[in-house]
């Protein structure tokens, strides 16, 4: 009967906290919000270079540059205009 009993307890779940697993998930959430908000932080700011910031554009291979360059660093052509709206 006490081996039986041994068994049989050793063999049941015992009541185990469970605040470990449940934290450990709270914290990859809030991995992935922080992941995704710098993601699209990233993302706006790529968009606002690539749009907003080029102020040059080589006329030869149509490389929007952001700083004035002599030469384009692309395909090294002297053809290099300010951009203008
Ligand atoms: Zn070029």
């Amino acid at each position: 009967m006490g081996r039986l009993r041994v068994a049989t307890s050793s063999h049941d779940p015992e009541p185990q906290p469970t605040f470990m697993p449940v934290r450990a998930e709270r914290i990859i959430m809030s991995l992935f919000n922080d992941i995704g908000r710098k993601v699209e932080a990233l993302k706006q700011e790529v968009e606002k270079a690539s749009d907003d910031e080029a102020t040059h554009q080589c006329s030869e291979c149509e490389t929007r540059l952001y700083t004035d360059h002599d030469e384009c660093p692309d395909c090294g052509s002297t053809a290099v205009l300010p951009l203008s709206d």
